[in-house]
């Protein structure tokens, strides 16, 4: 059949790429198949160990489903398929939710994956996305070396994947910032997982926006802080709404951060650019009145490629700014 083969054709060519861009050893979890950018429109699969969370956003890729299966059980030897299409976008597509496991049997409930030599904790049936966010894991190995000794604050934390690295990297103090209950409860056992003390570590639950700023009246201070919020802007046209969003959690975070300070600083949103995206904290530097240099430009990791006829793909930008004065 013509359209099977070019499943698995394209499906073969995904993991082929993953072989070569993923060192050996750099981690257990990560993005087998990208979507457009793989050449399957509106499919999802990340690879958890022995493990495969698919995501079925497109109603041709509903269709083809079974077949896809087969051949990613075929193409991978992996039995374990687990299925978390929840996703709003299916709407658009009149389909409705599904999770579950599709093939295979005896799926635990959390697991424990490695990343850059750290272990996470991985519910593949409630945790965001797949389980986790396998697109930062290149951007944590690179904070990993640069925090050492450093008091460092870790916006939208979730389960604390860049708090962890942070440790890792030698900060004396980090603090964990997230609205979600469940999600610090499990950064808190991520921290005791990979032998390092609560004791160096904070949880906070609050709202980024606010508690930055009661941060601020408390004349608080840190070395470097990180911000990555959930898409403000999954479209382009609520571009505006979240250029507003993105600037006040930039502007409170300059604003924070003490001389030689580094700001980590992300936008996941499809409909901000990365020109915008930096005109954006360009602006919120100016407003802080600091003087910022920008050291690095952050993207997806390669596991996340971007077809060449299909810049969207680029979703993640960050930026590594220095603050002096
Ligand atoms: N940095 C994380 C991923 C962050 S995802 C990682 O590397 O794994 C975004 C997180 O922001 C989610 O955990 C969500 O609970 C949290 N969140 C969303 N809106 C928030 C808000 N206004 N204040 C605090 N946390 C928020």
């Amino acid at each position: 059949d013509v359209n099977a083969g070019f499943f698995r054709k394209k499906i073969k060519e995904a993991i082929g790429l993953r072989e070569t861009f993923i060192p050996p050893g750099e981690t257990e979890m990560y993005r087998l198949v990208n979507a457009e950018s793989d050449g399957i429109p509106g499919l999802i699969v990340d690879r958890y160990g022995e493990v495969l969370v698919i995501q079925c956003l497109s109603a041709g890729i509903e269709f083809w489903r079974d077949v896809i299966v087969e051949h990613l059980i075929d193409l991978t030897g992996i039995q374990k398929i687990f299925e978390r299409s929840d996703v709003e976008v299916r709407k658009l597509e009149g389909l409705t939710e599904r999770v579950g496991p599709l093939h295979g049997n005896g799926f635990s409930k959390q697991f424990q994956m490695n990343e850059n030599g750290l272990n996470f904790w991985i519910d593949i049936a409630q945790g965001h996305k797949t389980g986790f966010y396998l697109d930062q894991r290149r951007n944590r190995a690179v904070l990993r070396g640069l925090v050492n000794k450093r008091i460092v604050l870790d916006c939208f934390s979730y389960s604390g994947a860049f708090s962890v690295s942070a440790l890792a990297g030698g900060a004396e103090k980090v603090i964990s910032l997230d609205s979600s209950s469940e999600a610090l409860q499990i950064c808190e056992k991520n921290v005791e997982l990979n032998g390092f003390s609560n004791k160096d570590h904070e949880i906070i639950e609050g709202d980024v926006f606010t508690t930055l700023r009661t941060f601020r009246d408390k004349g608080m201070s840190f070395d470097a802080i990180i911000l990555d919020p959930p898409k403000f802007a999954p479209t382009v046209a609520l571009k505006q709404r979240a250029a507003r969003g993105y600037k006040d959690i930039n502007l409170l975070a300059f604003k924070l951060l003490r001389q030689n300070g580094l700001l980590f600083s992300f936008s996941c949103s499809g409909g901000i650019s990365s020109e915008f995206f930096q005109q954006i904290v360009a602006g919120a530097a100016l407003d802080a009145g600091v003087q910022v240099r920008i050291m690095d430009f952050l993207s997806q990791s390669p596991d996340h490629p971007i077809a060449i006829n299909f810049p969207e793909g680029r979703y993640l930008k960050g930026l590594i700014c220095h603050v002096s004065g």
